[in-house]
């Protein structure tokens, strides 16, 4: 059976005082709901991480993020931020690719590929984001692109490097916008998305492979989507910034 993460991204939000008091408010309970082969992960700002490992010792089903890194392994890089320093101050998975990184901060595949190896050469786990925007899924042209992500930014790793990836998929259309995925849609992807991992190292992998749905996802639709065969839990943005509806989408 593969892992199940409910994984939040605070993007950026709260300052270190407000992060620190919404992490203490939740991880007593987020802690009691995670049981067995399941795991509820905190991306917050840099700032946050090394707080909240601190805070998140003795929980051991809470694990943290960061939500990037440099893709060299230190430098002349101002105000960047290395593997090394991010693994350094507890942090286990670092979010890439996600598509405010893509389409904010050019980061494209090549980019993203190399990220990936830094990540997991410093011990961390890639959360490593893929998705189509509106314009390409009304274009038909969903399919191809997820393919083009993924062979792109991580079917370069081998198979035991890959072992240690997480998958997120979260369409474009569906970020931030109130506008899910339907479970059928985003069933397909996944399923598209395991079919592509066995054909390119082997089925075994494919099914051990966790794979998230992120766009909009909260207490209402989570249930739905997270009972789909090949949904293996959620990134999520808006409502991981309200303990409620944090806990709600984890229980
Ligand atoms: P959202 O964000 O849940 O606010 O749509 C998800 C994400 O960007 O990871």
């Amino acid at each position: 059976m593969r892992k199940k993460i409910v994984a939040g991204n605070w993007k950026m939000n709260l300052d270190y005082n407000e992060g620190l008091s919404l992490f203490s408010e939740m991880i007593n309970m987020i802690n009691d709901e995670v049981t067995g082969k399941q795991e509820a992960v905190i991306c917050s700002p840099f700032i946050h991480l090394h707080s909240l490992a601190q805070l998140a010792k003795g929980y051991p089903k809470v694990s943290l993020g960061a939500q990037n890194a440099h893709q060299a392994e230190s430098g002349a890089y101002t105000g960047e931020i290395s593997a090394k320093m991010i693994k350094s101050v507890g942090a286990e998975y670092v979010i890439l690719g996600h598509s405010e990184r893509r389409q904010y901060f050019g980061e494209g595949n090549e980019l993203l590929a190399k990220k990936t190896d830094t990540v997991l050469s410093n011990g961390l786990k890639p959360i490593f984001c893929i998705g189509e925007t509106l314009e390409e899924r009304e274009a038909n042209k969903h399919f191809e692109i997820i393919k083009s992500q993924l062979e792109e930014g991580v079917f370069h790793l081998d198979e035991e490097q890959f072992g240690n990836l997480v998958i997120a998929y979260e369409p474009v259309w569906a970020i931030g916008t109130g506008k899910t995925a339907s479970a059928a849609q985003a069933q397909e992807i996944h399923a598209f998305i395991r079919i592509e991992i066995a054909a390119k190292y082997n089925q075994e992998l494919a099914n051990s492979t966790t794979i998230l749905y992120g766009g909009s996802c909260n207490p209402k639709n989570a249930p739905e989507l997270f009972a789909q065969p090949d949904i293996d839990g959620g990134l999520i943005g808006g409502a991981s910034l309200k303990s409620r509806d944090f806990l709600d989408i984890v229980k």
